[in-house]
């Protein structure tokens, strides 16, 4: 029987990075960055185990945003199907399928700027049901004002997903019609109703590595780690601006992986949009650079996603198992041991379509 690999001890969780230390990681040799990924990787995390997340989305396309990868925005021509938002019936039914399938957490996407407060409370009614049949649960629904962030507190939300989508000073390229600020805005009152947070960003959209870099170091600096990380891959949807966005190299997809990593120590790592057209090869890689979460099975919020047999094909080749669910456990408790993210709540969310950002 071989022993298993012992673990490194563990860096300090900080929140202090300058762009010049984020900047050096990307530059590193990529061997090097990837072993300095995995010492970081398995000194928190169970090594070999993967978080499985469903998606789905419960109001579907004709969003006023005009997030440039996006093809539910009503500002781009892609042949979306619409859909209202669903029955709670529905999201019970399809969050049961999810579980029996072996996913632990159940994340909720709607297409709107902001949620309104009749269609809150149909969203918090949801949450309640899937808690109920034992997942975690996630949401992300656009612009939350702290009095809405409190109300899917009060329904048990776990998570809530609000991407940042890529760095403050590129983000004007992507989105006119919110602010990079009202996003940080959001975050701060899922932080303050003691919801955990899901935030990552998109790799792919004609942005530069300092870009990533300012991203990643936008997300380590905040005053305590988001608890997820999703990195995405943009799916270049025809018929939206970034249509026809230059490839990425995959090495510089799995650096950005291994750079969150790194910074962010103890949050899940999420393996999200862009996953379907990656080989099974760059997806180990992605682990290996400690990507510790995927979604799985069901779609994601617009595109599809590998199905569930490719996927645990792909988990039992790597002797990945399935992580069972923590519902309390908080990524980082801040600077000074405070910040937040109280115990007992938390969650993550919408990256969608592929990066949805919203
Ligand atoms: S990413 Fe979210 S906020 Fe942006 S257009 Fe798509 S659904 Fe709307």
């Amino acid at each position: 029987m071989v022993a298993p690999m012992s673990h490194p001890p563990a860096e300090p969780i900080r929140h202090d990075w300058t762009l010049e230390e984020v900047g050096a990681l990307f530059a590193l040799p990529f061997m090097d960055l990837m072993f300095r990924a995995q010492q970081v990787h398995r000194a928190h995390h169970e090594p070999n185990s993967v978080q499985l997340a469903t998606l789905l989305s419960i109001k579907t396309g004709a969003c006023p945003e005009d997030c440039a990868y996006c093809p539910q925005s009503v500002h781009y021509q892609t042949g979306l199907t619409r859909s209202a938002l669903l029955e709670v019936a529905a999201v019970r039914e399809a969050a049961g399928r999810a579980r029996d399938a072996g996913a632990t957490r159940f994340c909720m996407g709607a297409a709107w700027r902001s949620p309104k407060d009749r269609d809150l409370k149909v969203v918090a009614a949801m949450v309640r049901e899937v808690r109920a049949l034992g997942l975690e649960t996630c949401a992300t629904l656009g612009m939350l004002t702290p009095e809405q962030a409190a109300e899917l507190k009060d329904a048990g939300l776990d998570y809530y997903n609000h991407n940042l989508d890529t760095s403050a000073e590129f983000y004007g390229e992507i989105i006119t019609t919110r602010t990079y600020q009202e996003r940080l805005d959001t975050l701060d009152a899922v932080r303050a109703a003691g919801i955990h947070v899901c935030c990552g960003g998109i790799v792919g959209m004609g942005e530069t590595v300092t870009d990533r870099a300012r991203l990643l170091r936008t997300l380590a600096n905040l005053p305590q780690h988001p608890e997820s990380v999703p990195v995405n891959r943009l799916v270049k949807v025809p018929g939206t601006p970034l249509a026809d966005a230059p490839e990425v190299d995959p090495f510089d997809f799995v650096r950005a992986i291994a750079v969150a990593r790194v910074l962010m120590p103890r949050a899940h790592v999420r393996l999200s949009a862009g996953r379907e057209a990656m080989s099974d090869e760059l997806q180990a890689l992605c682990l290996l650079a400690g990507a510790n979460s995927i979604f799985y099975g069901e779609r994601l919020l617009t595109t599809g996603n590998p199905d569930v047999e490719r996927d645990r094909q792909l988990l039992a080749r790597l002797k990945v198992t399935a992580e069972k669910a923590h519902p309390t456990e908080a990524a980082d408790a801040g600077p000074a041991g405070a910040g937040g993210a109280a115990a007992g709540h938390a969650s993550c969310g919408h990256e969608a379509s592929h990066a949805r950002a919203s």
